[in-house]
């Protein structure tokens, strides 16, 4: 069993960025600036809002965060939106998910200019991903893809069972995995929380890509010998031995799992540093007007 390193991979994906950043300046040209819109006070929220800025400093680009709480109205957040997809000096930015209840998230998202959509989220961009027209890649099964290539994984004809059908993880990854591209050319199989027997499905795949949100739901009975397992879950569990009362789990029983697997992504430490990556990667794009004019 060999271990996927998301965390070293991100790294040096973020140098490799770095460089073309220096370059970028070297040359006088744009660099690169990602907004991120955080709303309210969600720890989870909070904490990813805060790496991604951290990662913007860390490459050389620009950011700007803009923090409002969670009394903000649908309309002043539209506004922000509004403000953001006019604002010539913005090449990406993020609406943080979830957002408070009383605020439409769909209404959100529809409401960013696909061309700033670095997150991948809106409508525009999804489709144009399903005719495989260039687009911004939604982060995470960007960062999954980027992993599977920098691993050199075999995906010709494998066959590729995801777990969840979420419109950022699962839906866009089952499709990325089944074009005709590498990574892909994989006959996938979506199963999901109506699936009859999950187990027998998952027991036929050569790659697992787990993403629904329960610690530890794919056991070592459920997995071929030598599949490759990616476990995008990232589950809080009540630990009293850490100083926080929790530990980050994924949906894998990774312990259990890798002695089986010959490929497998750890949590924390796996996806969830690629999913920051590729968020750089689409903004870097946006920036040097690659996908759209
Ligand atoms: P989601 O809740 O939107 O979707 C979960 C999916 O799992 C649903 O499609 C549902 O049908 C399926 N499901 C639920 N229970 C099931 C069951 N018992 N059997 C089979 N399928 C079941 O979740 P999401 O946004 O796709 O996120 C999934 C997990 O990935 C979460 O733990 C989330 O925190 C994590 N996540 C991680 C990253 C990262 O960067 N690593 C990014 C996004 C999400």
């Amino acid at each position: 069993m060999a271990v996927i390193d998301g965390k070293a991979l991100a790294e040096t994906i973020k140098l490799e960025i770095r460089e073309e950043v220096l370059l970028l300046k070297e040359q006088r040209k744009n660099i690169p600036h990602l907004a991120a819109v955080l709303i309210g006070n969600n720890p989870a929220s909070e904490s990813y809002v805060k790496s991604k800025v951290r990662s913007c400093e860390h490459v050389g680009f620009e950011s700007t965060l803009i923090r409002k709480d969670d009394s903000i109205t649908e309309q002043e957040l539209l506004d922000i939106v509004k403000d953001l997809n006019e604002e010539e000096d913005i090449d990406g930015f993020i609406v943080q998910l979830p957002l408070p209840k009383h605020i439409d998230e769909q209404k959100v998202t529809l409401a960013i200019d696909p061309k700033k959509d670095v997150d991948g989220f809106h409508p525009v961009n999804f489709g144009r991903m399903a005719q495989g027209l260039p687009c911004y890649l939604p982060a995470t099964p960007f960062g999954i893809l980027t992993m599977l290539e920098r691993y050199k994984v075999e995906t010709e004809g494998k066959h590729c069972v995801v777990l969840g059908r979420s419109n950022i993880v699962g839906s866009p990854m089952s499709i990325l995995l089944s074009r005709k591209a590498y990574p892909g050319n994989c006959t996938v199989t979506l199963v999901h929380s109506r699936t009859k027997d999950l187990s027998a499905e998952i027991k036929r795949a050569d790659i697992v890509i787990a993403a629904i949100g329960i610690p530890h739901f794919v056991t070592a009975d459920m997995v071929k010998e030598g599949a490759v397992i990616i476990d995008v879950g990232i589950n809080r569990v009540e630990d009293d031995s850490r100083r926080r009362g929790y530990r980050l789990v994924g949906d894998v029983e990774y312990d259990a799992v890798s002695s089986k697997a010959s490929l497998i992504t750890p949590v924390p430490g796996g996806v969830g540093p690629m999913t920051v990556t590729s968020l750089l990667l689409n903004t870097l794009s946006a920036s040097k007007k690659e996908i759209y004019s």
